[in-house]
């Protein structure tokens, strides 16, 4: 289905992103991957699948190397015909004591790295009159937990930034939607089950059973691949009209 096409997956040596970049390479696409620690592993289990892979070191929270990356995916693919803006990160505390440069360092990789890639992905999606930009906000891009303010500021954001670009694209062949997931067990949340585990003097399965049961009513974590099923349908001819949307993946936690 997406042969000859070429997706931009952020934060995808781990977790959603590496889920995501996996999906599409089933269906086809070449990936470029992006994103800290060991890209061997990555760039070989997405070689498996039989398409060309691609590697950009960029740190997204700074907006040279985001121009060097989406320069890197042009040059060698020729265009970024997917985008997926996954790469994020967390920090827990409350807003007195919310360290300031934690709070720049969330917004900058969480938000603003959506925008520069975007606005550097358009004008070659706009030639092609094709394109899909898919925005991994959050749950917490819908409602808000505690003690998370800048994550929720920067999901709040992107969500923000996903209506307007699907406005701006609504007469193209361009889409841009938002994929809202809950807890998904990745080493982003992994970190939360260990601090609560340790905080609690009670086992990791316990902790991760509190995680669930606390907001998500089915209990039961999402999984990159489900996720990355989602942003395949968004990539489909069936999805071409779909515009603009949040869709949450999340055990039924917002609809609460
Ligand atoms: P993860 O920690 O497994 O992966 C994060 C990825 O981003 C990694 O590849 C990491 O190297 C990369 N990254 C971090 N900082 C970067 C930077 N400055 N520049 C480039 N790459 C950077 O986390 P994950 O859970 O897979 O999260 C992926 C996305 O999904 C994030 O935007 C996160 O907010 C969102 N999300 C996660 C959950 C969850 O429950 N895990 C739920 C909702 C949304």
């Amino acid at each position: 289905m997406l042969k000859g096409k070429t997706a931009l997956v952020t934060g995808s040596t781990s977790g959603i992103g590496l889920g995501i970049a996996k999906s599409l390479a089933r269906q086809g696409a070449n990936i470029v991957l992006n994103g800290f620690g060991d890209a061997e592993g990555p760039k070989a289990e997405v070689a498996a699948l039989g398409v060309k892979v691609g590697y950009h070191g960029a740190d997204m929270s700074k907006p040279a190397d985001i121009e060097a990356m989406m320069h890197y995916a042009a040059e060698t693919f020729g265009r970024v015909d997917i985008l997926v803006n996954n790469a994020g990160i967390q920090h827990v505390a409350k807003v007195e004591d919310f360290p300031p440069e934690r709070w720049d360092a969330i917004i900058a990789i969480n938000l603003t790295s959506a925008f520069h890639t975007t606005r550097l992905a358009l004008p070659a999606m706009k030639k092609a009159n094709w394109g899909r930009i898919i925005n991994v906000a959050s749950v917490h891009g819908l409602v808000a937990s505690a003690e998370k303010s800048a994550y929720v500021a920067a999901k709040h954001g992107i969500v923000g930034l996903t209506k307007v670009t699907a406005l701006e694209t609504a007469p193209t062949g361009i889409t841009c939607n938002a994929i809202c997931p809950g807890w998904v067990l990745t080493p982003l949340v992994q970190k939360q089950v260990d601090a609560r585990a340790a905080a609690a003097g009670i086992s990791n399965e316990e902790a991760k059973k509190q995680l669930l049961a606390e907001k998500e009513p089915s209990l039961q974590f999402t999984t990159p691949e489900e996720l990355g099923e989602l942003a395949v349908f968004f990539c489909s001819e069936a999805g071409k009209n779909v515009r603009g949307v949040a869709w949450n993946m999340d055990g039924g936690w917002a609809a609460q």
